[in-house]
């Protein structure tokens, strides 16, 4: 069990697949070097250039369910028919340590991660301009097949429409300016 006087700080990003977390999140390490990014697990295959351990722990479905009996996570979902799961030992450790901690979950994650850690937990919903763009960057980034974008797509309508339910809600529209806003959202919950 956490304890939630620990000082290490938890900050979610959630935003629909395609929206530009990644591209985030990478830019949030550069500049907050101490914060770390948790490495979930999932059953979904490698895009090119992705490394085990480093981007997913990539899990095979039999070996996934096991993780979950054995109550590996801290919280775990099926999105986009794959499964997805946070490690409950890596963010004991983390915070024990005092270390903050950076996820990247889907809206089911995050209403776990707000269910278990309560305030402690600070969620950013971050959304694409509009679902024309979402779809564009979708394409342009050229990871998935046709298939698998409508997927995305269609979750993203439903995704949009908890935008409002966290601690901060911002778009990515151009990508410098919202990036400055998120720096400063992550900068007041860090303390920094
Ligand atoms: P996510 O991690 O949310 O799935 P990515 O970070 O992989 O999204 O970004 C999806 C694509 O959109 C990438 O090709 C990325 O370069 C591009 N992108 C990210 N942010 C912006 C932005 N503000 N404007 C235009 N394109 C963007
Ligand atoms: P992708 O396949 O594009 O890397 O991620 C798909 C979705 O799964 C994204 O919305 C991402 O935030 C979410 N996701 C990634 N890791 C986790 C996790 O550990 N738990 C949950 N609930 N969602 C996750």
């Amino acid at each position: 069990m956490v304890d939630m006087e620990e000082r290490g700080k938890i900050v979610v990003i959630v935003a629909p697949s395609g929206t530009g977390k990644s591209s985030l999140i990478s830019r949030l390490k550069g500049d907050f070097p101490d914060l770390l990014e948790s490495v979930s697990h999932t059953t979904r295959s490698p895009r090119e250039g992705e490394v085990n351990g480093t981007h997913y722990f990539f899990t095979k479905v039999g070996l996934f369910k096991e993780m979950i009996e054995a109550g590996t996570f801290i919280e775990w979902a099926e999105v986009h028919s794959n499964y997805y799961g946070t490690s409950k030992e890596f963010i004991d450790t983390a915070l024990k340590k005092g270390q903050s901690l950076i996820f990247d979950l889907d809206v089911q994650g995050a209403d776990s991660f707000k269910d278990y850690f309560g305030d402690k937990a600070n969620i950013i919903f971050i959304a694409p301009p509009s679902l024309e763009d979402l779809e564009k960057r979708l394409r342009g980034r050229a990871t998935d097949k046709d298939e698998i974008i409508k997927r995305r797509l269609n979750n993203a309508k439903k995704e949009i429409l908890r935008k409002n339910d966290y601690d901060y809600c911002l778009v990515n529209d151009e990508f410098e300016s919202s990036y400055a806003k998120l720096k400063e959202i992550v900068g007041k919950v860090l303390g920094v």
